[in-house]
């Protein structure tokens, strides 16, 4: 059997660990770093860059690149680029690939299969459509992974103490999933979930941005998408930057437009408080649903990238009393655990006795007549929320009118009282004799299995007549005739050479910064871009690309540093001395100026 990826697929970052050597190990990506940044960015030839150069693209290409897809998985939301449409599950698709290939590089041997982890409020929609994600990289994924469990099964056997319930509060760009555990020997059974599918770090950028066009006369909603996403860029940063100190300075460059903002923790609690009021919201619920009390719990461990603000570390502090917030990596911690579950899949010898119970995280019914408003149904529970997986429940329902034909049995998820506000997965339809109202009756079995498919078994019990369907595929989701389909025509689209990603990268860098530039910045920036191109595309000498690229990388730098610090008095004298002072040692220096000073010219 080979060796099976985990990945953590972020709404803002991405992982990949696979089980090696009696541990879980992340795979890092051809910058040799771990984080792989949940972005896509498309070329007009096909190319496709993903990661750090797709979100460098973001702001100098705002309509060919696109984040955030992870939120609208298994929604109709489509991406429009060079006249081809693509869904969320596409767009997911290529950040697969990228880490199927980064950790082919790294480990030396075809992946064929993927373990991935969602948050455990993705609905089933949402599932279908990662499982699709990965048939379309690709990647056969049997099993899903509630992110949650996953940070649980890294966080195994941090103390010496064996048994344990303790609250994982995973906190990301675009969710927040709260879970309560229960540790026993080699058993990790998750007891509650609970989370908010549409509350992350994202959230309190657009609250900074909003703040900072307040403040500069400017709406949000009616700046320019470029724009929008540079003052996005820059309240991201200062958010990121209240984690080390405890005031910065947001500076936004656009063009011609400049402007600045403080910010604090204090500034940031107070503009973004309904943000903070949420965070509380499934946190109680878990613990209600869970039927434990604070006291039950041994400790909080913090996951996910907005754990680091001190700002969520100080209200969780403020709302659950002094407990014990252990802070261990968040950033690593889902895939860490996806690592882990992978090698459980594979059946490896060192963990095969770890034993986790996962449940089923929203509620699964059925719609029923209701007598106050026959226009809509009711939802009708089968199986709750939170019951451990496998499992399979019974319900007897009889018919709701004089002589009906049929009884249909919609199958909704969701925790609504009317059934249409629930997500409708699907509908079992049999027939029953004529008869009056409540004299025909039908058994349904759902069984909702730990790959995330749903049967549901009808039988008529006046007539034995039996229905299965297995519910698989919502309406929304591809069907396997498109999927194959869309492999083909998806392959041929290539993803950017790795090997090349540091140079497409610096360009993508340069192009960004290019774009919020004015003047002579602007321009020095555009000549070095154009000399770099040139290296790459006409010249190809890799002694000269490999020559020229840190001095670029550090032009780059500096040019970041001048806009994003006023302190920094620029002048473009100043900035162009690391090419003055290069390494004077050989002819090839002079010649190399020569060439660029020859290109500068045309
Ligand atoms: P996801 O699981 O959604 O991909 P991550 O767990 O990687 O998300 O977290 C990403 C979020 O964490 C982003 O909103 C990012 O701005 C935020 N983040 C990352 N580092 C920090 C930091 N040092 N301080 C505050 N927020 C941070
Ligand atoms: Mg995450």
């Amino acid at each position: 059997m080979g060796k099976i990826l985990g990945i953590d697929l972020g709404t803002t970052n991405s992982l990949a660990a696979v089980w090696q050597e009696g541990e879980s190990c992340l795979i890092p990506n051809s910058f040799g770093e771990y984080l792989t940044p949940s972005v896509v960015s498309f070329e007009a030839d096909d190319t496709v860059y993903v990661g750090k150069t797709a979100k460098e693209r973001l702001v100098s290409h705002p309509a060919q690149s696109f984040s955030v897809f992870k939120r609208f998985m298994g929604t109709d939301q489509r991406y429009e680029v060079n006249g081809k449409q693509y869904r969320p599950e596409e767009l997911s698709a290529f950040v697969l690939r990228r880490l199927k290939e980064d950790a082919e590089r790294y480990l030396g041997e075809l992946i064929e299969e993927a373990v991935i982890s969602v948050p455990a409020y993705f609905n089933d929609k949402a599932r279908k459509a990662t499982k699709d994600a990965g048939k379309l990289a690709g990647l056969k994924v049997e099993r899903i992974i509630n992110e949650p469990s996953a940070a649980a099964l890294a966080c195994r056997g941090l103390d010496e103490e064996n048994d344990e319930t303790f609250l994982v509060f995973d906190f990301g760009g675009g969710t927040l999933d709260v879970s309560l555990v229960d540790c026993f020997d080699n058993i990790i059974e998750i007891i509650a979930v609970s989370g908010d599918n549409h509350l992350g770090g994202s959230d309190f950028d657009k609250e900074i941005a909003v703040q900072f066009c307040r403040e500069h006369e400017l709406e949000f909603e009616h700046i320019s998408s470029q724009r929008q996403r540079i003052i996005l860029e820059s309240a991201s940063r200062a958010k990121c930057g209240l984690s080390e100190e405890k005031e910065v300075v947001m500076k936004v460059t656009d063009g011609e437009f400049e402007g600045q903002m403080e910010m604090s923790n204090k500034k940031l609690i107070e503009i973004s408080m309904p943000l903070f009021e949420r965070i509380s919201v499934p946190v109680k619920r878990v613990l209600h649903d869970g039927k434990k009390n604070m006291l039950d719990i041994s400790k909080v461990i913090l996951v996910g990238g907005s754990c680091k603000m001190p700002s969520v570390q100080q209200y969780l502090r403020h709302m659950l009393g002094e407990y014990s917030l252990t802070v261990m990596n968040p950033d690593h911690m889902v895939a860490l655990g996806v690592g882990t579950y992978a090698g459980i899949k594979e059946r490896r010898e060192d963990i095969k006795d770890l034993l986790l119970t996962d449940i089923c995280p929203f509620s699964l019914g059925t719609g029923i007549f209701n007598a106050g408003n026959a226009k809509r149904t009711l939802m009708s529970t089968i199986i709750e929320r939170n019951s451990v997986l496998p499992c399979s429940h019974r319900a007897h329902f009889q018919t709701a009118s004089d002589y009906q034909k049929y009884v249909v049995i919609d199958v909704y998820q969701g925790e609504e009282y009317y059934a249409d506000n629930n997500i409708h997965l699907g509908e079992v339809k049999v027939g029953v004799p004529l008869a009056p109202k409540g004299k025909e009756t039908v058994t349904v079995d759902y069984t909702y299995d730990i790959n995330g498919i749903l049967i549901v078994d009808v039988e008529v019990d006046s007539t034995g007549e039996k229905k299965r369907q297995v519910i698989t595929t919502g309406t929304d989701n591809m069907s396997s005739e498109e999927i194959k389909k869309r492999v083909e025509q998806l392959e041929k689209m290539k993803l950017s050479p790795a090997d090349q990603e540091e140079n497409q990268m610096l360009f993508a860098w340069g192009e960004r910064l290019y774009a919020q530039t004015t003047g002579a910045l602007k321009n020095e920036i555009g000549e070095r871009l154009n000399f770099f191109q040139q290296l790459l595309h006409v010249e190809q000498n890799p002694y000269k690309v490999k020559k020229w690229k840190s001095g670029i990388e550090e032009f780059l730098r500096k040019a970041e540093n001048y806009l994003d610090d006023s302190g920094i008095d620029w002048n473009p004298a100043d900035i162009d001395s690391w090419y003055e002072e290069g390494d004077q040692d050989d002819e090839r220096q002079e010649e190399d100026r020569r060439w660029y000073d020859g290109h500068l010219t045309h």
